[in-house]
């Protein structure tokens, strides 16, 4: 790629920005990533509030988003002198009054105020005692405030430490406008102009202008969509192409014979009949490999579907073909329970299996990495642990990742840095996503889903109890304990804070004082398992379990992926409004893996926020996975749900792939279709795309890296 000259004002170094001095350019460079003007203009309000509408003083409720008020100054008192001097006054409308302070330029402020006219308050509400106030508001007359051309104020990103410098959302606001006076007719279209009409697109520049200066509701929102889809476009472009690159010159390995393993395995290893989806994905899987070029396929599927048995499978045609393969997990346990599943199926076949984890000692890691790197060892599982840099692999032919939202974009590059020609990858997750987004976050993989439980399996009936019905609860638990079942009982452990932390661990205790209490020693036998123990600790009480030792499982979400007790058919979720919901979906698919009738029970306090609500019903009404995840995927945004780590590898500016999934798919289909057009982007038509591509091409690395 020959080196692109940006000699735009674009590139300019922030400092020399009117109004923005060292100090502030320091902070801007340190805390907002905004280096140069371009960085700046792009740096676009996250949210707009409508100016247009007031809000009652009596209906202000929370501090958390600032407020407009319009009414009339009732009283306007200096207090103090020189330095100390403030200017408290009392405003207000016919609903009740708030009170508003100066600490600074206090002269000049009473001096615009009067009591006689109406005036229009804007700013962040706080509460002292029993009245609100504002600090520092923006104060304009109604007049006036009638004539401001911009409706809607834009709120942009800040930080803690560019507040305390004048660089909240209102200063950074202020630079942003010397910012536009001075690139006026200095924004380049990047856009074919061909699209801008097709789809009635206003310029860049224009668009760039009104998201920050908004005048009208219509024109804010095509220059959104404009900033988005191009954004997007040059996502999928970038994707687009690499998938070409791809599929015709990276060559995968190839597993072209179908073993003795993996017959004999198929014919007379696995204890029960595979679904009709395992077997079509299956087939999706194995004619992938089969032809040299490279996999990279998600396969998605519910909790409980049996996506495991089909990775087995792949294994096997890999290890047939005298490739390694390792499976990697999110968590110690998890790994633990693929090993010892695998081991016991594997148990009458000559395949070497080992587990590696933070916690293999010292010499039985020396001899894992030697027999890696002698090819003895055909198969390992592990944890994080396999992507330190001393394991090296002889020939690892596949990689398969489980409950890939856990692991980043950077992390499964490292997996493939460990072989020279890169390994098919198998990446199982339950938590279904959109298809487009799927590719966008994920790079170009192809998805695989098992729409298709298992037979046998009854569907899981879950109810929502509040705290003082736990009796009930514990009653339905020693019903089905005499049954001869056996009942999770699940705390949340989120450690936002150290003090959280505590009041968790301290629910965490109390709970299972109460439960040891209500089934004492010996007749019953309670494990507890949580965050914070040795991994040794862990692996003990959770194994008693297993073994059915114990009844009652306590535990924080380290059961969360993946464990299978299929004797255990009730999961008692505690503090329940306080999970995400693909949490909740996945603890309860820990229930509902035997033949019996299984139960989750969510206990909550009441529940407040209509987010915790919309949660627990949906839990109640609906089992299907696919329904949750988009409820999830409505309330939380796709950033949460699949991990920081990957959205935050794209650096999206601004568009959100959880409410632009339209334009996302606008946008891949312009990509498509650019490409086949022309390929090299080597028509004239195509020149401003293609300059713009090869900036965003030395400019955001992560794009490329994305597959
Ligand atoms: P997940 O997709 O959640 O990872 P698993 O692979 O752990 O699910 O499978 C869940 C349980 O279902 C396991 O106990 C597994 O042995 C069992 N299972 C998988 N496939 C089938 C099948 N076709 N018939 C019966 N049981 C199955
Ligand atoms: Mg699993």
């Amino acid at each position: 790629m020959s080196s692109i000259k940006t000699t735009s004002i674009l590139g300019t170094p922030i400092e020399f920005l009117k109004g923005v001095g060292p100090k502030k350019a320091d902070l801007l460079k340190t805390e907002l990533q905004i280096f140069t003007y371009r960085d700046l203009l792009e740096h676009y309000p996250f949210r707009y509030i409508d100016k247009s509408q007031f809000q009652r003083i009596s209906e202000i409720q929370s501090d958390e988003l600032p407020v407009q008020v319009k009414g009339k100054f009732k009283s306007l008192k200096e207090v103090g002198v020189g330095n100390k001097k403030r200017l408290n006054a009392l405003f207000e409308d016919e609903t009740g009054e708030i009170e508003l302070a100066w600490f600074k330029g206090v002269q000049w402020v009473r001096n615009g105020l009067n009591y006689e006219e109406e005036f229009v308050v804007y700013g962040k509400p706080k509460r002292f005692k029993n009245t609100w106030s504002i600090s520092h508001p923006e104060v304009t007359k109604v007049n006036e405030a009638k004539l401001k051309l911009t409706p809607f104020k834009p709120v942009y990103r800040s930080t803690e430490k560019c507040n305390r410098t004048g660089l909240n959302s209102q200063g950074i606001e202020s630079i942003v406008i010397n910012l536009l006076q001075l690139l006026r007719h200095q924004i380049p279209e990047t856009l074919p102009s061909e699209i801008l009409e097709k789809y009635k697109l206003p310029s860049k520049e224009e668009a760039s202008i009104h998201v920050h200066r908004p005048r009208a509701l219509a024109l804010l929102q095509r220059s959104l969509t404009r900033l988005k889809l191009e954004e997007l476009l040059f996502l999928q472009l970038i994707l687009v192409s690499n998938k070409v690159k791809v599929t015709t010159k990276m060559k995968g390995v190839t597993f072209k014979k179908v073993g003795k393993l993996f017959t004999e395995f198929y014919e007379n290893g696995i204890p029960f009949d595979l679904t009709g989806a395992q077997k079509r994905v299956l087939k999706e899987v194995r004619h992938d490999v089969r032809y040299g070029a490279h996999m990279n396929r998600l396969i998605q599927g519910d909790v409980g579907s049996g996506k495991t048995i089909v990775a087995l499978l792949t294994a096997l045609l890999g290890i047939d073909n005298n490739y390694q393969v390792c499976l990697m997990a999110p968590t110690e346990i998890l790994a633990i329970q693929h090993f010892e599943g695998i081991s016991e199926l594997l148990k009458n076949f000559p395949i070497t299996v080992k587990l590696l984890t933070g916690s293999t000692p010292k010499s039985k890691r020396k001899v894992i990495h030697e027999e890696l790197a002698s090819g003895a060892l055909q198969f390992l599982i592990g944890t994080h642990a396999l992507l330190e840099p001393v394991v090296m692999f002889k020939n690892l032919g596949l990689a398969i990742i489980d409950e890939q939202h856990r692991f980043g974009v950077k992390q499964r590059a490292r997996l493939w840095g460990k072989a020279e020609i890169t390994p098919h990858v198998l990446v199982m997750t339950a938590t279904p996503i959109p298809r487009t987004l799927a590719m966008t976050l994920y790079g170009d993989l192809d998805v695989s889903t098992i729409d298709e439980l298992p037979p046998g399996r009854k569907p899981i009936t879950t109810v929502h109890k509040t705290d003082s019905s736990r009796l009930h609860v514990f009653g339905f638990m020693e019903e089905e304990i005499k049954k001869g079942r056996q009942v999770y009982v699940v705390y949340p452990l989120i450690e936002e804070s150290e003090s959280e932390l505590l009041s968790e661990l301290k629910d965490l205790y109390d709970g299972h004082e109460a439960l040891e209490k209500r089934f004492p020693r010996p007749e019953y036998q309670i494990s507890i398992v949580h965050g914070r123990q040795k991994s040794s600790d862990k692996e003990y009480e959770m194994n008693r379990f297993i073994k059915k030792e114990t009844q009652i499982l306590v535990a924080t979400t380290v059961i969360e992926v993946g464990v299978n007790v299929p004797n255990a058919s009730v999961m008692v979720i505690e503090n329940a409004e306080r999970f995400g919901l693909s949490q909740l979906h996945q603890l309860r698919g820990r229930v509902g893996r035997g033949a019996e009738q299984s139960h989750c029970i969510l206990i909550t306090g009441k529940l407040k926020s209509p987010e915790s609500k919309r949660r627990i019903q949906t839990m109640c009404s609906t089992n299907d996975g696919f329904e949750i995840a988009q409820v999830d995927l409505e309330i939380r945004g796709p950033g949460d749900i699949m991990g920081t780590q990957q959205s935050g590898a794209l650096d999206l500016k601004i568009a959100d792939l959880a409410v632009d999934q339209k334009i996302l798919a606008k946008a891949r289909e312009l990509a498509v279709n650019i490409l086949n057009d022309d390929e090299a982007l080597a028509k004239p038509k195509h020149a401003s795309l293609n300059l713009e591509l090869q900036r965003l091409k030395a400019f955001k690395p992560n794009w490329g890296n994305i597959s």
